[in-house]
């Protein structure tokens, strides 16, 4: 097969998005298409998708798709996909059997942190820990441009861990998580998550804001809403204190709704010194290169 053109697939809950790479990783080709939330569907799309491309590159080009969730090495069965209709199926074999050639499937918080790794902002650092912010808190780790995927393939993603370092305000919030491998207390999605933040705010103050409106009126000089965005960088501080005191990456790279508030690449570095046993942070707090495309593009980058 040749492997000159690689072809990056991003799996949404709503959307496909597909992408052509030439060798250099020069973008040539982007489509999306939405899908009716089945698994047959979303197999028809990826499927013509695959032949556009190829016929496009004239070559049957490699393949990599990003999922919400991970194609387990054990079962060959998707498992902890938010697009439910994924889980327990063998979407890698029936994929290979219709494109008719080997794929790779990863994690999209992973294929996040390799788009980033590679060619985006973390592309000067060896090691990088890239947190995908948006609805959930996902995240993935990579060294030498190659993701650790781990033993339960869910090296890096710490999202779920118990917030560290609990004030009494935070205990009370009694936050429930309902993700199942998780339902524990004070699970730090529940506080980190633009969705968490928001939640946590609207709780607190009888409010019905989105976390977007609530950064706004911080920008705008109101002094509650500020008050919880310094917070909120004190609660990230600490859980990515706890990610420097394991993996102590080069670089750490914000994706997802939450990486445009600029705020937090200013306030949360001097914080780390707070909870991280060095005597000096050296870790770069970076904001991604590629935005929404690193999705597709860490996908092509599988084959790399
Ligand atoms: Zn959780």
């Amino acid at each position: 097969m040749t492997t000159k053109f690689k072809i990056g697939l991003d799996y949404g809950g709503t959307k496909i998005e597909g992408i052509l790479l030439d060798e250099s990783g020069k973008e040539i080709k982007r489509k999306r298409f939405n899908y009716n939330q089945n698994y047959e569907t979303g197999v028809d799309v990826i499927k013509n998708l695959v032949q556009e491309f190829d016929q496009f590159a004239q070559a049957e080009c490699s393949v990599g798709v990003g999922i919400p969730g991970s194609s387990s090495q054990e079962t060959g069965l998707v498992k902890n996909a938010n697009a439910i209709w994924l889980n327990n199926q063998p979407f890698q074999k029936d994929l290979e059997e219709i494109l008719n050639r080997t794929i790779r499937i990863m994690n999209d918080a992973n294929c996040f942190t390799l788009s980033e790794a590679v060619d985006g902002a973390g592309s000067n650092y060896k090691s990088v820990f890239g947190i995908i912010i948006g609805s959930g808190l996902g995240s993935g780790l990579s060294f030498n441009k190659t993701i650790i995927e781990g033993a339960n393939q869910v090296a890096g993603d710490w999202g779920h861990q118990p917030l560290p370092y609990p004030t009494q305000d935070e205990v009370n919030a009694n936050v429930e998580c309902k993700v199942i491998n998780c339902q524990r207390p004070l699970c730090s999605e529940r506080f980190l998550s633009g969705k968490g933040f928001a939640e946590n705010y609207n709780k607190k103050y009888q409010t019905e804001l989105s976390s977007e409106e609530i950064v706004n009126l911080g920008l705008s000089g109101d002094q509650r809403a500020n008050n919880e965005l310094s917070l909120y960088e004190d609660r990230l501080a600490r859980i990515i204190s706890v990610m420097i005191g394991i993996f102590d990456p080069n670089a750490i790279i914000f994706g997802g709704g939450m990486s445009n508030v600029d705020r937090l690449y200013k306030n949360i570095p001097p914080l780390l010194m707070k909870y991280t046993f060095s005597d000096k942070i050296r870790n770069k707090i970076l904001k991604n290169q590629h935005g929404d495309s690193s999705g597709v593009r860490g996908a092509a980058w599988l084959w790399n």
